[in-house]
């Protein structure tokens, strides 16, 4: 029988979950816009722009409708053509690979490594070959990637590196921003993101014919007269991908504001989610997602922020039994990561375009995908579990939670008794 006891959280959260944090700033800022009727113009774009290159740390940003945009002419402008090969992992979100089909690149996937859930820097060496052309790394829910390793790579192969920086905008490697290791980034600016315009996305880079190419793909509008590039100047006018990327500008307008008390707010994020690690320290079974103290990189904005569910440490409890008693102590938690995608069918038999072969593998000389095996990234779904998403520090909630957590730990003997195990195919896509 099941004994019927008060939930471990009873404080009401408040604000401590609220995000984005939108004020009287913002409306004025987006009114602002409606009333002048200069949603298609680019003048706070452009400031937005300045701002955001600024603080990043990059000498070029360059305003995109959305993150998948911006990777997508991020990969052109850097140099990304048909039947090249670009290194990624294959657990993340789908925009940080996924465009480099309509180049009609090929993806080629490598593991994640199980703690940090970013590429794994020693699986990749093997997998390049004399078509490889560039590293996209994803500094997964917020956890920067380990950048030495990886540029050393790059420069030994002549590769490019492109940083996927949707998740960690404001992440520290070790004591430099992510974004301004590689040779461009993209990121998105969508508006559960850390940094939030609503929807928008951002380009960087210190390369000014990176940015030139990035404009003349997606920007008509500005591909004009300041462009120096001879290669491009013939065909200023007209956008050289087919596409028109402009980002709105009550996007632009709601963005500079939330950058001017970005940093303010990831303290706080920091503090908030550092403090209820620090409570979870020696809980069996849930370990953090963080890089440690001495490392000097930090989680940004902890975007998504994962934590690592280890069943071994619980007899093998599954994540699923581990979630539905948290429920019953007043967490509503998660489980889980997005799934690989190197086995989703889009990456293995979908003939896109037309090709007569499946679009992966467009313009290789192969006529069958290889599909590899990743077993670390094949069973992450697993190994994941979503710690609350603190925003505010807010001690006394924050204790209440990471109780529960130790509350489901302590319990799991009783747990394995009616333990459900994970359902065959949890993850989304
Ligand atoms: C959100 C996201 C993107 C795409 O950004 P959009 O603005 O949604 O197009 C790309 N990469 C990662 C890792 C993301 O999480």
């Amino acid at each position: 029988m099941k004994t019927i006891n008060k939930p471990t959280v009873s404080l009401d959260p408040g604000d401590t979950f609220t995000w984005p944090i939108i004020t009287f700033e913002e409306e004025e800022a987006v009114l602002d816009v409606l009333r002048r009727g200069a949603m298609s113009a680019k003048d706070v774009t452009m400031q937005f722009e300045e701002e955001y290159a600024r603080w990043q740390g990059n000498q070029y940003a360059l305003g995109f409708n959305n993150g998948t945009s911006a990777l997508q002419t991020a990969m052109w402008a850097a140099g990304i053509r048909a039947g090249d090969e670009i290194i990624s992992q294959s657990v993340t979100y789908w925009a940080t690979i996924l465009p480099c089909l309509s180049l009609g690149a090929t993806p080629v996937f490598a593991e994640i490594d199980p703690d940090t859930l970013t590429i794994d820097p020693n699986d990749i060496e093997h997998r390049i070959t004399e078509r490889t052309n560039a590293i996209v790394v994803q500094h997964n829910c917020g956890y920067p990637t380990d950048m030495d390793p990886i540029m050393v790579l790059a420069k030994k192969h002549d590769l490019k590196v492109i940083e996927d920086i949707a998740h960690a905008q404001g992440s520290l490697y070790k004591g430099r921003k992510v974004g301004t290791f590689g040779d461009v980034s993209g990121l998105s600016l969508m508006s559960q993101k850390s940094l939030v315009a609503g929807e928008g996305g951002m380009l960087t880079t210190d390369d000014k014919d990176i940015y030139e190419r990035a404009i003349a793909w997606g920007h008509y509008t500005r591909f004009r007269d300041k462009i120096d590039s001879e290669a491009l100047r013939p065909y200023r006018g007209l956008p050289l991908g087919g596409y028109k990327y402009r980002m709105h500008q009550l996007s632009a307008a709601v963005g500079r504001v939330q950058l001017k008390y970005y940093d303010e707010r990831c303290r706080e994020i920091r503090k908030a989610m550092n403090y209820f690690w620090d409570l979870m320290e020696r809980v069996p079974g849930v370990k953090a997602h963080r890089p440690s103290k001495e490392s000097n990189c930090t989680m940004g904005g902890w975007y998504n922020a994962m934590g690592l569910y280890r069943p071994e440490e619980l007899d093998g409890l599954s994540v699923t039994a581990y979630v539905n008693a948290l429920k019953d102590e007043g967490v509503v938690a998660g489980s889980g990561i997005n799934r690989p995608l190197h086995r989703h069918p889009l990456f293995r038999t979908c003939d896109i375009y037309g090709h007569g072969k499946p679009t992966v593998i467009a313009f290789q000389d192969r006529k069958k995908v290889k599909v590899p095996s990743l077993p670390i990234s094949e069973a992450v779904h697993g190994r994941c579990i979503h710690p609350p998403r603190f925003k505010k520090y807010n001690p006394e909630v924050i204790e209440q939670y990471a109780e529960a957590f130790k509350k489901v730990s302590n319990n799991y003997k009783e747990l394995l008794k009616t333990d459900p195990g994970n359902p065959p195919d949890f993850g989304s896509w």
